[in-house]
């Protein structure tokens, strides 16, 4: 056609196409899933649009997804009515990868195929995994309202780039269709597709359809008729109860909403009534996304409201620190027309967030207080993900912070490993009779903070002493200030006083040392002159002839150097 042009992918779509088609084979099956997905969103979209503008329905309001399959052609074909995409929309959604931190992610690839393919469930895989079955791969699409002739063709056989033109398509809404590679006609049969899409997208809440099909007698085959039938359940999952709800079940809806690859680490499914009434579904990945530090990337939560979707990330309904929950909420109260404005002011949304935060934090809790080693297992692995994101809690969410200090993990001379499994909570249980505070020492790793000379008198007395080696460790402490009624206080700061710690003897020998010493220090006093405040006889030392000490409102030296590095 005269309107045909040719244009290459971006460069990091190269790289996941090539990447997805050699490690994702074994697990082929999910390009059903992921275009089902896209097509049960692009109907979800149009359904939300027409709310404000009912002449996008056209003559054809009942949203569903068909899968069809052609043996002579050896094709696969999806479609939907949902909202279509235009030409740009095409060149942007199927050309490039629209993620802030992309290119970043890519870079950090090293080229091991085996390394790499555990990468690609952390970005996610969509509508390119299609090429994992299919050698060729066509898009027909329109988006609704426009006029037939702005319909779009697509096409691509994944290797370096796409042709695009402009077509005639009456229908609204996405046809894609899969030119299957040579060893993939077992999917051209109706019974293992109907298996494919019971398995991962049953959850979908529009029908999805195939045509029915009959034995044929002289073909000695299943053949199909003209006839309709939907082959998932086509209800809203969150709608369900949730004895009636299977883990798979769960599991698969996560794997839609959450646009991940993996299974999620736990989830909380609750009906909330009363002043407020919605449902909220709510997981915790299994694994952060690549993207998780990036101020751009996209939160987690869907809002429904009575069913219809309203928008994708949400970020009023949770706080930035569990920016990793994904999602759906679904609410019985906000108008259709809520808009991103609105919801920054709404009293009903502060409500639903403070009640989503709650539900978090009590799942993470579940988990951390679980006897069972299998919850302890999930914990540390949270942490491991997410426990940065969630220190950022202590000082964004004043009235959880208690909550969110019980769930801070650290490392401690306890073990004296670099794995972060004390919680505050071990740490006081473990508190020397006597003692009456919670005493840390930070560095800029594991192994300072561990051999840091302001340790020995702690190490000798069999006091624990938290070991912080995060860059922003002693920012969380000093937001923290106390957890149970006891003061958090640097080792390395101040006139150390281990106040009833220490026994009479001892504090006789350090008052006589400090006569004893007078001329030395005033020697390393005049010697050092104005490059410290103060040169005092210590008793925090058994081994080491000296340490440096930060004054008690003062910045400590790990901080400085922190703040020093970062160009401040
Ligand atoms: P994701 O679903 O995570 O956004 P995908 O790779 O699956 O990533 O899809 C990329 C984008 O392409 C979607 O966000 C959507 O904008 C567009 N898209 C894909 N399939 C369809 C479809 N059937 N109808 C409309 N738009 C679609
Ligand atoms: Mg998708």
């Amino acid at each position: 056609a005269a309107n045909r042009e040719t244009m290459g992918f971006q460069t990091e779509v190269k790289q996941l196409l090539h990447l997805m088609i050699h490690s994702l084979y074994s697990n082929r099956e999910i390009f059903l899933r992921e275009l089902i997905s896209n097509a049960s969103d692009a109907c979800d979209k149009l359904r939300f649009e027409a709310l404000h503008n009912g002449s996008l329905f056209e003559s054809d309001p009942d949203l569903k997804i068909r899968v069809a399959y052609d043996k002579a052609a050896r094709t696969l074909t999806i479609s939907d009515n949902g909202v279509g995409m235009s030409r740009d929309e095409v060149i942007t959604n199927l050309g490039t990868i629209a993620k802030s931190g992309t290119r970043e992610f890519f870079s950090r690839l090293s080229g091991d195929q085996q390394k790499d393919a555990h990468l690609i469930g952390q970005f996610g895989v969509g509508f390119y995994s299609s090429f994992i079955v299919a050698d060729r791969v066509t898009v027909l699409t329109r988006r609704a309202g426009e006029q037939a002739s702005q319909g779009v063709r697509w096409e691509s056989e994944g290797a370096g780039e796409f042709s695009i033109e402009m077509v005639d398509r009456p229908e609204r809404g996405t046809e894609i269709t899969l030119h299957l590679r040579e060893d993939q006609d077992d999917l051209l049969s109706g019974w293992k597709l109907r298996a494919i899409i019971r398995k991962y997208s049953d959850h979908i809440v529009q029908p999805i359809v195939m045509h029915k099909e009959s034995w044929d007698e002289e073909k000695k085959e299943q053949v199909a008729t003209t006839e309709d039938e939907t082959v998932n359940k086509a209800s809203a999952l969150w709608t369900r109860a949730k004895n009636d709800i299977a883990e798979d079940e769960y599991k698969e809806f996560y794997k839609h909403v959450g646009h991940d690859f993996d299974d999620p680490l736990a989830w909380v499914h609750a009906r909330v009534e009363g002043r407020q009434e919605y449902t909220q579904l709510l997981y915790v990945p299994g694994r952060a996304p690549f993207d998780l530090w990036d101020r751009n990337a996209r939160h987690g939560i869907k809002l429904y409201v009575r069913r219809v979707f309203i928008m994708d990330d949400a970020e009023q309904l949770l706080p930035n620190y569990l920016r990793f929950v994904r999602g759906v909420v679904d609410s019985a109260d906000l108008p259709l027309n809520v808009s991103r404005e609105i919801l920054q002011e709404s009293k009903d949304i502060e409500a639903i967030r403070n009640g989503c935060t709650k539900k978090i934090l009590g799942l993470l809790e579940d988990m951390a207080n679980s006897e069972e080693a299998e919850g302890k297992e999930k914990y540390a692995k949270f942490w491991g993900e997410f426990g940065r994101a969630l220190k950022e809690g202590v000082g964004q969410d004043f009235a959880n912070k208690a909550r969110i200090a019980g769930l801070l993990r650290f490392a401690s001379t306890h073990a004296d490993t670099p794995e972060e499994s004390v919680s505050l909570a071990d740490y006081v249980a473990r508190m020397k009779e006597g003692q009456d505070k919670i005493y840390y020492v930070a560095a800029d790793s594991f192994n300072a903070a561990k051999n840091s000379p302001h340790l020995e008198i702690f190490r000798k007395k069999g006091i624990e002493v938290l070991l912080l080696s995060d860059r922003v460790d002693e920012w969380v402490v000093g937001n923290l200030t106390d957890f149970e009624g006891k003061a958090l206080a640097s080792v390395a700061k101040g006139d150390l006083d281990l106040g009833s710690l220490s026994d009479e003897a001892e504090k006789q020998e350090q008052e006589s040392a400090v006569g004893e010493f007078k001329e030395l220090v005033d020697k390393i006093k005049a010697s050092l002159a104005d490059r410290v405040k103060e040169v005092r006889v210590t008793h925090r030392l058994t081994d080491s002839p000296a340490c440096l000490v930060a004054d008690e409102h003062d910045m400590s030296a790990n901080l400085a150097r922190l703040l020093k590095a970062a160009g401040q």
